[in-house]
């Protein structure tokens, strides 16, 4: 019996005694009727928690987006997710990260997407180029207000500008060790350029790198109408990129663009809603109506060590209640060179998120680590797959 079925046959032994309404034998009789039903319950729940038959409750088309992405990434707990490419490396976003990134083993290499001023798709973090580029000096007075925004420059233009290395802010810099600033010649890139090259290093390694795209601010886009999830669900279409079974993900921080990406724009890959904060329940089951999982900020689903054990993580409810929604939950962002106050080093935050936490994937700034990582785990067998949503061996085609 768990916890609460024994907590609860107290609660009654403790009240029927107080009382006096009932004598042993009427008591054995009730505890032979509770009993057996908390047993079951608390089995139940210890059995990952309606998520088969919350699975078997979606809309079929869900349902078969959901077994074709279960089978996609079976062998893969967690998803190794190259942040920015292997940003801790080399400048995010460049084809050189992007190159390392499938060098190191990553599953899945992320591309931010912003349009420039004639619609192609270039691979940057910002709608603004300030950040982390010349572009101050090599386009001076083009700016709005200071800030040097992509889409009013084109390919050509931006083509023009050098990448420079960014580092996590807030930080002490120079104790970071990653790629100098403002060294080296590293170029903004297309979309199309970046798949490009995930594919000819993919035949070349003989591997299935995938692609997973975020679509940047998709209404400031349209304001300078311009349309980001359009131009991309285009350029993935040019490279068979059409299907649930492909090995991508689009997401977007914007809820309102995944419905649309889903209904107006007809989009049938995996889609992933961005979320900062942990949401409301409401919240979640709405999201699941369209989206196949969340990304979620690392804080939203760890606050620190638990007060009772500094060993074990406080844990937010948020990972539980995606997956009683059927959905992915894939956090963001494990930098080793920048870990959270309370994390003592890369393996335990890796632990308590995987582990303790039971995320299927992780956006990381170097990629090698989360892979030796799950190396390590796998040989010790210290990770459950395949994709923890369809625990015990239910099937959602059932
Ligand atoms: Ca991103």
């Amino acid at each position: 019996m768990g916890p609460t079925g024994t907590a609860v046959v107290k609660w009654c032994v403790c009240w029927c005694a107080a009382a006096g309404v009932v004598g042993r034998v009427q008591l054995a009789i009730l505890l032979g009727l509770l009993v057996p039903a908390f047993h079951g319950l608390a089995a139940a729940q210890s059995t990952l928690p309606g998520r088969s038959s919350v699975a078997r409750s979606l809309p079929p088309e869900r349902q078969r987006r959901l077994q074709v992405i279960s089978q996609t990434i079976s062998n893969e707990v967690p998803l190794v997710i190259a942040h920015r490419g292997a940003s801790g490396y080399l400048p995010e976003h460049t084809t050189e990260a992007t190159a390392l990134a499938h060098a190191l083993g990553a599953d899945f290499i992320e591309q931010d997407v912003v349009l420039s001023q004639d619609g192609v798709a270039v691979v940057f973090h910002d709608v603004t180029l300030e950040g982390i580029t010349d572009v101050a000096d090599v386009f001076p007075g083009r700016g709005r207000n200071g800030r040097f925004y992509v889409f009013d420059f084109t390919l050509a233009e931006l083509k023009q500008l050098n990448v420079s290395e960014r580092y996590p802010s807030g930080n002490n810099l120079e104790a970071n060790g990653r790629f100098p600033q403002k060294t080296g010649r590293f170029r903004l890139s297309t979309l199309e350029e970046h798949l490009q090259l995930i594919r000819g290093l993919n035949v070349s390694r003989g591997r299935d790198v995938g692609v997973y795209v975020e679509i940047k601010q998709p209404k400031l886009h349209r304001e300078q109408e311009l349309d980001p999830s359009k131009e991309v669900l285009r350029v993935l279409g040019h490279f068979d990129y059409r299907t649930a079974a492909d090995r991508v993900f689009v997401q977007c921080f914007d809820e309102a663009e995944v419905l649309r990406l889903r209904t107006e724009l007809e989009c049938r890959l995996p889609l992933i809603q961005l979320l900062s904060d942990e949401p409301s329940g409401e919240d979640m089951a709405r999201i699941a109506k369209v989206a196949d999982g969340i990304g979620i900020r690392i804080s939203a689903v760890i606050d620190g060590p638990s007060p009772k054990d500094p060993k074990r993580p406080l844990v937010s409810n948020v990972v539980k209640a995606a997956h009683q929604h059927a959905m992915l939950v894939h956090a963001w962002t494990l930098r080793t060179d920048s870990l959270p106050d309370y994390a003592s080093n890369a393996t335990t935050m890796i632990d308590w998120l995987v582990r303790e936490a039971g995320v299927d994937g992780i956006f990381t700034d170097q990629p090698d680590v989360l892979v030796s990582w799950r190396q390590i785990a796998r040989t010790q067998r210290r990770v459950d797959g395949p994709f923890k949503l369809l625990g015990n061996g239910a099937s959602v085609s059932e």
